[in-house]
C-alpha cells in the first residue's frame, strides 16, 4: 500500500495574480522573491509563496468533500468553512478553536488530520497533557520561476462597474479605480504527502491501533488529498478565480512513490537537471511516473496527467 508520494511540478502559467498578497491602499502589490540561479547570480522575480499552495491544497480537499464524491469524510467546523482556528467547533454562535486529545480531532476532520494544527494556549476545551501540535502530511515549497526563463508582470488599472446611475464626482468616484498586478511565467513547484502518517495517532502510548480512524475512512482521505493536486494541477490556486484563472498549461509532472516507507524530497524542477537528479537520490524500489515531453529512463512514462493519478489511487 501507498505511504509516500512525492511531487516535482512544472507548469506554465500566463496573467495571474497568485501572489497578490500585499495589498496596499487601493494597489495589490505583487510578491517578489530574491533567490540565486544555478551560477550563483541574484535573481528578483514574482513568486508564490508555500503557504498559499498548501492553502489551495486544502480549498481543493474542502471542495472535493463538501461537493464531491467523498462527503462521508467529515470536517470541524473551522475546516468546514475555511477558518484557520482548527480544530474548531461552533459554542454560543461563535466558531472557536477547541483543544483536545489528539485522536479526537483526527478522527473528528481530515482537514485537521492531514494539514495539522496548532492550538494556541487560549483556546477552550479539555486539552491539558495531550499534543497541541499535529505536524502537517502534506508540505509544499513555493511556487517559484524555472531558471533560465523569462518572467513577467505588469499593472494594470481596474474601475469597478457601478450600478447606480450615476457616481457623484469626488468621494465616490475615488473608489471605483484600483490597480492590480498580474505575472507571467513557468514554475516549479514541490510538494510531499506523507500518506502512512494520515490518520496516524503521534502520542500513541501502549495503545495497538495506530490510526485513530478506520481503513476505509484512512483510504477516503488519502484519495482526497491526492484528488487535491489534480485540482492544483488545474489552476485552481487562486484568490480570483471569479476573474482571473491563470492561463495554465502543464509542461512537466514528475511523481516519485514508495510502498515501503518515506521518501526523500525531489530535486526542484527549477533547475535545468531535476530529473537525473530527482532519480538519483531516491531509494531504491522508488516508483516514478513522468508526464512530459522528455524521456528519462529509469521512469514510467504516462500519456496523460490522468494516468499518474490512476496508478497512485490504484495503490492506496
Ligand atoms: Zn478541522
Amino acid at each position: 500500500m501507498l505511504k509516500f508520494v512525492t511531487f516535482a511540478v512544472k507548469t506554465q502559467l500566463n496573467v495571474h495574480d497568485l501572489n497578490n498578497e500585499a495589498v496596499a491602499g487601493n494597489v495589490t502589490d505583487i510578491r517578489i522573491i530574491e533567490f540565486l540561479d544555478e551560477d550563483g547570480n541574484h535573481i528578483e522575480a514574482p513568486a508564490v509563496s508555500g503557504r498559499m499552495l498548501k492553502h489551495w491544497h486544502y480549498e481543493g480537499m474542502r471542495h472535493l468533500i463538501i461537493n464531491g464524491a467523498y462527503s462521508s469524510i467529515p470536517l470541524c467546523a473551522a475546516c468546514k468553512v475555511g477558518e484557520p482556528v482548527r480544530p474548531g467547533a461552533i459554542n454560543n454562535n461563535n466558531l472557536r478553536q477547541i483543544a483536545q486529545p489528539e485522536g479526537n480531532a483526527i478522527s473528528g476532520c481530515a482537514v485537521c488530520d492531514i494539514h495539522g494544527y496548532l492550538i494556541a494556549q487560549g483556546a477552550e476545551g479539555e486539552g491539558r497533557g495531550t499534543s497541541n501540535r499535529r505536524a502537517s502530511r502534506a508540505m509544499f515549497s513555493w511556487l517559484m520561476p524555472v531558471l533560465g526563463y523569462d518572467t513577467t508582470q505588469k499593472q494594470v488599472i481596474h474601475t469597478r462597474v457601478s450600478q447606480q446611475e450615476s457616481v457623484a464626482e469626488g468621494e465616490g468616484a475615488a473608489q471605483m479605480i484600483f490597480n492590480k498586478s498580474y505575472a507571467s511565467g513557468i514554475y516549479a513547484f514541490v510538494s510531499a504527502l506523507d500518506v502512512d502518517r494520515i490518520g496516524l495517532v503521534e502520542l500513541n502510548l501502549g495503545n495497538p491501533n495506530r490510526y485513530a480512524i478506520d481503513d476505509n475512512e484512512r483510504k477516503n482521505r488519502i484519495k482526497v488529498a491526492i484528488e487535491a493536486y489534480r485540482l492544483m494541477l488545474s489552476g485552481q490556486i487562486g484568490a480570483s478565480l471569479s476573474h482571473a484563472l491563470p492561463h495554465q498549461n502543464p509542461v512537466e509532472v514528475l511523481v516519485a512513490y514508495s510502498e515501503t516507507g518515506p521518501l526523500p524530497f525531489p530535486v526542484s524542477p527549477m533547475y535545468s537537471d531535476y530529473l537525473e537528479k530527482t532519480i538519483g537520490l531516491m531509494p531504491e524500489g522508488t516508483q516514478f511516473l513522468y508526464w512530459g515531453s522528455e524521456t528519462p529512463s529509469g521512469v514510467t512514462k504516462k500519456n496523460t496527467i490522468d494516468e499518474i493519478f490512476k496508478e497512485l489511487l490504484s495503490k492506496i
